[in-house]
């Protein structure tokens, strides 16, 4: 095969596209779960890469065999676990035309349509969601001040949090006149994703500083704003520095929605940043009924959400909004001579490299504006809707059985419910609720994940993936009945046994 040329490409791209026709076609008859074991792949592809070239014939007759039984199908409709990663026919356009430009995007004049319709899709975005004019490129607050705030996509949520974590550290540091990093405390509930540790690990926020706040478990595990105020208080008279505040909109284990108003109040108080999550629920609040779940963003400084989780837009496109771009851009802007040119210099365009971590990027805003293009804002409402819908027939369906309860109040289309452990199991139903999630995975016939709550071992069933429908979620629910009813026949025998 020559490196590129057209017409191979052609030949080749069509018959790549025909197999992922056929896999989307079949896809409900592979285990949802990958069924194999750890290092299956050693066994079967050679221990060095080959000399000659091996035919296409030979890498198609591998992927089926070698390949996808190694893969878990996100795109599954019977896939409910974690929260899901989306893919579309406009989404996998879109990703396809970036393959095809192949562009590394850091500075306006390395393609200067990426830079631009990245600036106009996230306005679109940004429109959709109500967020504050704020938040926009073309907002008012840019016409009078000269673009303060705006958006870019970043990878994944985890890169998104980091990046503004740095913006904030720097602004502190340099508000205080002080080089040191060992007075400065970030807060979050046990709720937060762990993607913010992580972030104040790279950002050297000393381990004793990073506050987590217990979640308030009377209150699905939203976090109080007044345990946020305390642990400040605290921290401020033993000498400390509070400077960040992360809230969640549907947190990861329960989709939990913290009380951003109040929060944001708090930080505003305080002179802090204020970090909004909403890496999974962002998405539904693109729906005038869900849009309340934002209430209080108004008082947040960046904003995050992930179009890949449950936007129809393929992996990896994490929508991050800030109020005030010169933050971003005096943590992270490097200009080294070779990367200098006229545009940049006058400060008449974006330079996208300056709001990431890495210098090249990805024409990830092609996928966005396709997918906004071809499905259109009421097509993507009614996606989400129905999503929700099916979540509340599931819960519905649990509710109905005596023998399971529902363990904290649905917001989105995350159902955690779990198994009622018999009296004489001691363990608070942890072994019982594992066992169901481990036989129902390992059936290959759905996929589901758990979570801990507040001690009790929780299930955790998510409506997300694109072909997902209501025959799905019934057939889902007759399989996790039919488990149970199989664990506790054994369970009393072995019970019985005992006596
Ligand atoms: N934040 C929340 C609330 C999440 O649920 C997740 C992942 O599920 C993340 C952050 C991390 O997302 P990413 O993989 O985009 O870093």
């Amino acid at each position: 095969m020559r490196p590129m040329d057209a017409e191979q490409l052609r030949e080749c791209g069509h018959r790549m596209v025909d197999f992922i026709a056929d896999y989307y076609k079949s896809i409900e008859a592979f285990p949802v779960l990958s069924q194999v074991q750890p290092g299956y792949l050693k066994e079967l592809l050679p221990d060095s890469a080959p000399n000659r070239p091996d035919t296409l014939d030979a890498l198609f007759d591998d992927i089926p065999q070698k390949i996808v039984p190694g893969v878990t199908h996100w795109q599954s409709p019977n896939y409910f676990a974690y929260y899901p990663s989306n893919s579309s026919t406009a989404g996998f356009l879109g990703e396809m035309l970036s393959a095809a430009f192949n562009i590394v995007g850091f500075s306006w004049i390395t393609s200067p349509a990426a830079t631009e319709l990245e600036v106009i899709v996230l306005d679109w975005f940004a429109k959709m969601l109500k967020l504050p004019s704020q938040f926009l490129s073309s907002g008012k607050a840019a016409i009078i001040f000269f673009t303060l705030g705006g958006g870019v996509i970043q990878a994944t949520a985890s890169e998104a949090v980091l990046v503004v974590l740095l913006a904030a550290r720097d602004r502190i540091l340099k508000k205080q006149g002080k080089k040191s990093l060992e007075k400065l405390v970030v807060y979050a509930s046990d709720q937060t994703h762990s993607a913010l540790q992580k972030a104040c690990q790279i950002a050297g926020i000393f381990p004793e500083n990073f506050r987590v706040v217990k979640a308030d478990c009377s209150n699905s595990y939203a976090v109080a704003p007044e345990t946020v105020s305390e642990a400040i208080s605290i921290d401020l008279s033993s000498g400390l520095i509070p400077f960040f505040i992360c809230a969640t909109v549907g947190t990861t284990s329960s989709s939990a929605v913290d009380p951003l108003h109040k929060l944001g109040k708090i930080a505003q108080a305080h002179g802090m940043w204020f970090h909004i999550d909403a890496a999974y629920a962002g998405s539904a609040c693109i729906c005038p009924e869900y849009r309340h779940h934002l209430d209080g963003v108004e008082e947040a400084d960046s904003f995050n959400m992930n179009a890949h989780k449950w936007f129809l837009t393929n992996f990896d496109c994490s929508l991050l909004w800030v109020k005030d771009r010169s933050y971003l851009i005096e943590a992270l802007s490097t200009t080294p001579e070779y990367l200098k040119n006229k545009a940049s210099q006058e400060n008449s365009v974006v330079d996208f490299k300056d709001w990431q971590i890495p210098l090249g990027r990805r024409f990830r805003s092609l996928k966005l504006w396709m997918v906004l293009r071809l499905y259109g804002v009421e097509n993507l409402q009614s996606y989400i809707r129905k999503h929700i819908q099916l979540a509340k027939h599931f819960e519905q369906l649990v509710l109905s059985d005596s023998r399971f309860e529902v363990v904290t109040p649905r917001n989105f289309s995350l159902v955690c419910f779990r198994l009622l452990p018999p009296t004489f199991e001691d363990d608070n139903g942890r072994n019982l609720n594992y066992s169901l999630m481990e036989t129902s995975n390992s059936s290959g016939k759905i996929f589901i994940s758990h979570t801990v709550l507040s001690g009790k071992f929780v299930l955790r069933f998510v409506v997300g993936a694109p072909l997902t429908e209501e025959r799905h979620v019934d057939a889902a629910w007759k399989l996790l009945q039919d488990e149970a009813s199989k664990l506790f026949e054994s369970l009393y025998i072995i019970n019985a046994g005992a006596h």
